[in-house]
C-alpha cells in the first residue's frame, strides 16, 4: 500500500471516531456550563435579593425604633409589623425585646457581592436550617429544611425528599450551593403545586444603634415555592440529561466501532472478486513478517497468476472470468495455515504469504495448490504461474552484504587487505544491517522478487514455480545500480557509440553503419545493451538514451564530413517508448540541425514491436521524419509477429530481416524461402533490404543470390568504436 493510501485511511479512521467524540463532548461541556451559569445566577439573585429586602426592611424598623423609642404610636406600628427582635447594650444584655426570642449565640460576618456593607447575622434557635458559619458563608441544611416542607405540605399530598443527608453550604459571596452528589426529588401534581405557599426562612440580622447598643431582628427569607421546585427541576433535568448523554454516547461509541470496521472493510475488500484486497495484504503481511521476523520463522512471500483470465473472459463474460477469480481466492484460502494470508493482488494475480520449513516441501505444497485450482471448472486446462521469494537467513544475509556493498562503495574491489579488524567490522556492522533489515521489511519489495521470479517464468511453461534466487537477486540490484549511475554516466559521457558497418554483399564496399551503444564503465568495464537497455526501456531512461546517441552520430557524422570523409547513413535505434511524443520527429531534426549534420547521413530504425502501439500516430511520425530528408527503417523484421499488415499502411526505406531467421531452426531450406520472399516484398515496395547477424560465407552468397542490398553482420565486421569505423570509410580525394 502507498504511503498516500495508508494516511488516508488513517485520517477517515481517525476523523470518523474522533470527530464524534469531540463533537460530543463539546456538546456536554456547553450544557454543563449553561446549567452552572444558569443556576448560580438564579441563585446568587435570589438569595441576594431576599436577603438585601430583608436587611433594608430590620434596618427600617430599627431606625424607627431607635427614633421613637418613646411613641407608644411607633410602638404600635412596630408591633403591627410583625417582627421579632431583641436589643442587646453593649454588653450584650438583651435590653429590649419584642416578639418570641429565638436568636441563637451562633454568630457570623457575611459578606455579599454586590453589598457595600458587612452584615452580622445570627441562627434561629427554632429553625435551624439557615446558620452562619465562621467563614462569613451561611450553612444550609437541606435535609432539615426537606423535613420541615414535608411538615407544611404533608397534608396537600406533596412529598419531598433527598438521596441522603448531608449538610449544605450556601455561599453568599458567589451565590453558589457547595453541594456534593446530593439528589433532590418531589412528587406532586399540578394542582397541589398551586397550594404551596412562599416559605419563610429565619436569620437574624444584627444592625447598630448610635448609642452603642445592637438591634438584632429576625429576617425571613421569603422563598417562592415556584423557584424552588425550579432550581429542582433543573437539578432533576440535568442529572436525566446526563443519563441520556451516557446512553447516546454508548450508542455513538458504538457506532464508531461498527463505522470503523465498515470502513477498515471498504480499505481493504476487493469489490470485484470479493476477496482481500492488495492494500490488507500489504498491511497484514508486513504485520506477521515484522513480528515473525526475529523468531525463527520462514516465510514465503508468493506472486501466483492465472495465465487465462483473459482468455476464459473472451470465451464467456468477464463477469464469468471475475467469478471464477473469486473460485480461486476461496480454493487458496483453503489451502491456507494459520498465521496465512492471501489477496487478490492484481487483474489475475493473487499475493500469498506462506510459512515454510523447507523449499521442497514448499514446491510440492504449491504444486498440490495448482492443481486442486486447475480442477475447479471441469473441462478446462488452465495454466498458473506462480513466483516465491523466501524470507529466510539467506535473504537477510544478502540483504545485509548488498547494503554493505553499497555502504563501502568502490573500496570493496580495492581493500582485499587481510586486515582481521577491517574484516570483523565489516562483520559487525553487516550484521547490525541485518537486524535493521529484518524490522524495516517491506513485504512490497518482497513480493516484487516474487513477481520478477514469475515474470522469468516462459509463456509456454505449464504449472509452474520459480524462485527469487541468487541469479534473480544480483538481476535485480544490477538493476539498482544502473538505474543509480544512469545520470552520471550520461552526464560524464561513459556511454560510447560504437558502428557496425553494413556492407553491399555484391561489392563488399561499406554502404551504412548502425549505432550501438555501450556503456564504458570505470567499475564494470564496456557493459553492452543487452544488460542496460531493457532497464532503461522499463524506467523511461530511454529517451535520454536515444536523444544521447542522436546528437554524438550526428556529431561523429559532421566531423566526418567535413574532414571529408566518404560519409554512408548511420542508422540510430529509437524506442518505441520514445513514439509516445508527438513531436518525435522535430526533436530528432532539431537535434541533428544542432549537429550541422546533412539529413540524409541519419536513418532511424524502429523496431517491429513498435508497430502494434498507436499506429495512426507511428505512420505521422514516419512521414513527417520523411519529409525532413530521413530515410526510416524496421528493425528486426520477422522477430515479432505479423509485420506484414504494418509494411503495408508504413512509407518505409529500409528493411531489416532479423537475425533470427539466419540461424536456429529458421535456418535452412524453409527459412530461405521466407527470406527471399521476403526480399521480393521488400523491392515490391520499394525498400531497401539489410539482411542482419550474418556470420557465415554460405549466407553471404545466398543472400548475394536473392539480391539482398546490405549486410550487417560478424561475417563483415562487428560493432567496434569509431575510430574504428573511421579506417574503413575512404576519404574523398
Ligand atoms: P539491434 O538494433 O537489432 O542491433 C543489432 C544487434 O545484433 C547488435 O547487438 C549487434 O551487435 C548484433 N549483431 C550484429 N551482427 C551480428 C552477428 O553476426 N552475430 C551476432 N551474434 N550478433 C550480431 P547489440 O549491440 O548487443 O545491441 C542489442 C540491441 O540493443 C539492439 O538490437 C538494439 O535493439 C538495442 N540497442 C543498442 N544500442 C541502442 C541504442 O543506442 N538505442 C536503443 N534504443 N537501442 C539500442
Ligand atoms: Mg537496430
Ligand atoms: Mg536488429
Amino acid at each position: 500500500m502507498s504511503n498516500k493510501n495508508k494516511r488516508l485511511y488513517n485520517s477517515i479512521r481517525f476523523n470518523s471516531v474522533l470527530g464524534n467524540i469531540i463533537i460530543s463532548f463539546l456538546f456536554v461541556i456547553f450544557i454543563i456550563v449553561v446549567f452552572v451559569v444558569a443556576s448560580s445566577f438564579f441563585v446568587q439573585y435570589a438569595i441576594e435579593n431576599k436577603f438585601a429586602e430583608e436587611y433594608d426592611r430590620i434596618t427600617t424598623i430599627a431606625k424607627m425604633y431607635e427614633e421613637g423609642k418613646d411613641s407608644k404610636d411607633i410602638k404600635r406600628i412596630i408591633d403591627a409589623s410583625n417582627t421579632s427582635f431583641i436589643v442587646k447594650d453593649s454588653k450584650d444584655k438583651v435590653i429590649y425585646q419584642n416578639g418570641e426570642n429565638t436568636c441563637s449565640d451562633e454568630r457570623a460576618v457575611v459578606k455579599l457581592e454586590n453589598a457595600e456593607n458587612e452584615f452580622v447575622v445570627y441562627k434561629d434557635t427554632k429553625a435551624g436550617y439557615l446558620y452562619p458559619k465562621e467563614d462569613g458563608t451561611l450553612g444550609f441544611k437541606t435535609n432539615e429544611f426537606i423535613k420541615k416542607l414535608n411538615e407544611l405540605y404533608n397534608d396537600e399530598g406533596i412529598h419531598f425528599s433527598l438521596s441522603h443527608e448531608e449538610e449544605h453550604s450556601l455561599n453568599l459571596n458567589t451565590g453558589e450551593m457547595e453541594e456534593e452528589g446530593v439528589v433532590v426529588s418531589y412528587n406532586a401534581n399540578e394542582g397541589a403545586m398551586d397550594a404551596i405557599e412562599d416559605i419563610k426562612i429565619p436569620i437574624w440580622v444584627s444592625t447598630e444603634l448610635e448609642d452603642g447598643s445592637h438591634f438584632i431582628g429576625k429576617a425571613l427569607l421569603s422563598v417562592n415555592m415556584r423557584d424552588l421546585l425550579l432550581i429542582l427541576k433543573i437539578i432533576i433535568g440535568v442529572l436525566g440529561f446526563l443519563v441520556l448523554y451516557i446512553i447516546v454516547m454508548a450508542f455513538v461509541i458504538g457506532f464508531s466501532a461498527v463505522n470503523r470496521q465498515r470502513i477498515k472493510w471498504l480499505f481493504y475488500k476487493d469489490m470485484v472478486i470479493d476477496a482481500y484486497n492488495w492494500m490488507w495484504f500489504v498491511v497484514y503481511g508486513n504485520k506477521i513478517i515484522r513480528k515473525g521476523a526475529n523468531s525463527k520463522n520462514n516465510y514465503a512471500v508468493v506472486s501466483l497468476e492465472f495465465k487465462n483470465y483473459r482468455n476464459y473472459c473472451l470465451c464467456h463474460s468477464i463477469s464469468d472470468g471475475d467469478k471464477l477469480l473469486s473460485k480461486i481466492n476461496v480454493e487458496i484460502t483453503n489451502h491456507l495455515m494459520s498465521k496465512e494470508i492471501c489477496a487478490h493482488a492484481t487483474t489475475s494475480n493473487f499475493a500469498l504469504l506462506l510459512k515454510y520449513d523447507d523449499v521442497d516441501k514448499l514446491k510440492e505444497r504449491l504444486q498440490d495448490l495448482m492443481k486442486a485450482l486447475n480442477d475447479i471448472v471441469p473441462n478446462h486446462e488452465f495454466t498458473f504461474h506462480t513466483g516465491v521469494a523466501l524470507l529466510n537467513s539467506i535473504y537477510f544475509d544478502t540483504l545485509s552484504k548488498n547494503s554493505n556493498l553499497n555502504s563501502n562503495g568502490s573500496k570493496t574491489n580495492s581493500s582485499k587487505s587481510n586486515d582481521s579488524k577491517i574484516d570483523k567490522e565489516r562483520q559487525n556492522q553487516a550484521a547490525k544491517v541485518s537486524k535493521l533489515a529484518r524490522k524495516n521489511l517491506n513485504i512490497e519489495n518482497i513480493y516484487n522478487n516474487a513477481c520478477a521470479a514469475k515474470a522469468s517464468l516462459a509463456d509456454t511453461d505449464g504449472l509452474n514455480i520459480r524462485i527469487f534466487d541468487q541469479k534473480l537477486m544480483d538481476e535485480q540490484h544490477w538493476n539498482d545500480i544502473v538505474h543509480e549511475k544512469q545520470w552520471d554516466a550520461l552526464e560524464q559521457e561513459q556511454f560510447q557509440v560504437y558502428y557496425q558497418p553494413k556492407y553491399d554483399p555484391k561489392t563488399n564496399e561499406l554502404r551504412g553503419a548502425e549505432a550501438l551503444i555501450r556503456w564504458l564503465s570505470p567499475e564494470f568495464g564496456l557493459v553492452s545493451p543487452g544488460r542496460i537497455i531493457p532497464i532503461f526501456e522499463k524506467n523511461g531512461f530511454i529517451t535520454e538514451i536515444d536523444h544521447y546517441m542522436i546528437e554524438h552520430v550526428a556529431k561523429d557524422q559532421k566531423r566526418w564530413y567535413d574532414q571529408g570523409y566518404k560519409c554512408v547513413p548511420v542508422s540510430v535505434n529509437v524506442s518505441r517508448a520514445h513514439f509516445i511524443e508527438s513531436d518525435l520527429a522535430e526533436q530528432i531534426r532539431d537535434i541533428i540541425d544542432r549537429a550541422g549534420c546533412p539529413h540524409d547521413l541519419i536513418e532511424i530504425e524502429l523496431t517491429e514491436s513498435a508497430f502494434f502501439d498507436d499506429k495512426n500516430a507511428l505512420v505521422e511520425t514516419i512521414k513527417r521524419l520523411k519529409s525532413y530528408g530521413f530515410s526510416v527503417s524496421m528493425d528486426d523484421f520477422g522477430a515479432g509477429y505479423s509485420s506484414l499488415n504494418s509494411l503495408k499502411d508504413m512509407p518505409l526505406d529500409v528493411l531489416k530481416l532479423d537475425a533470427d531467421f539466419f540461424r536456429g531452426e529458421n535456418a535452412g531450406k524453409r527459412g530461405d524461402i521466407v527470406v527471399e520472399e521476403a526480399i521480393k516484398l521488400a523491392k515490391r515496395l520499394e525498400m531497401r533490404t539489410v539482411a542482419e547477424g550474418v556470420e557465415e560465407k554460405e549466407q553471404v552468397d545466398l543472400l548475394v543470390k536473392l539480391d539482398c542490398d546490405m549486410i550487417q553482420g560478424y561475417y563483415y565486421a562487428k560493432p567496434m568504436p569509431k575510430n574504428e569505423y573511421e579506417q574503413r570509410m575512404t576519404l574523398n580525394k
